[in-house]
């Protein structure tokens, strides 16, 4: 009886490690770039973008991006970062931070 148990055991082990390592070697590439990074970090990716926008094409601190502009400073891939509670971002002007509507979500004002 003890034998089945252990046979049983060693079955299980072999395959969680198979699923894993088929989770981490196979087809587990992540569709979103900014996956892991949290509201605060999305904004201040976009923030990035948007001045980087700025700087590139000349634009002064009044000036309002579309999504279309920043997107090739956001991700090599173009991808539009969204918040991870469901949120909806707003790049604003160049010259203040990106805004999310999700209540508690933001860039503090002094950073
Ligand atoms: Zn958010």
């Amino acid at each position: 009886m003890f034998r089945v148990f252990v046979i049983l055991f060693f079955l299980c082990v072999t395959a969680v490690l198979l699923i894993l390592s088929a989770a981490l070697l196979g087809g587990c590439t992540p569709k979103d770039p900014f996956e892991g990074c949290s509201c605060i970090t999305r904004l201040r990716i976009i923030d990035g973008a948007k001045q980087n926008w700025a700087l590139d094409h000349h634009k002064t601190t009044n000036d309002v991006p579309t999504w279309y502009d920043i997107r090739g400073y956001l991700s090599r891939r173009g991808e539009i970062p969204v918040c991870p509670a469901g949120g909806v971002y707003t790049l604003g002007r160049v010259g203040e931070q990106p805004k999310c509507s999700y209540p508690g979500h933001g860039v503090p004002p002094d950073q």
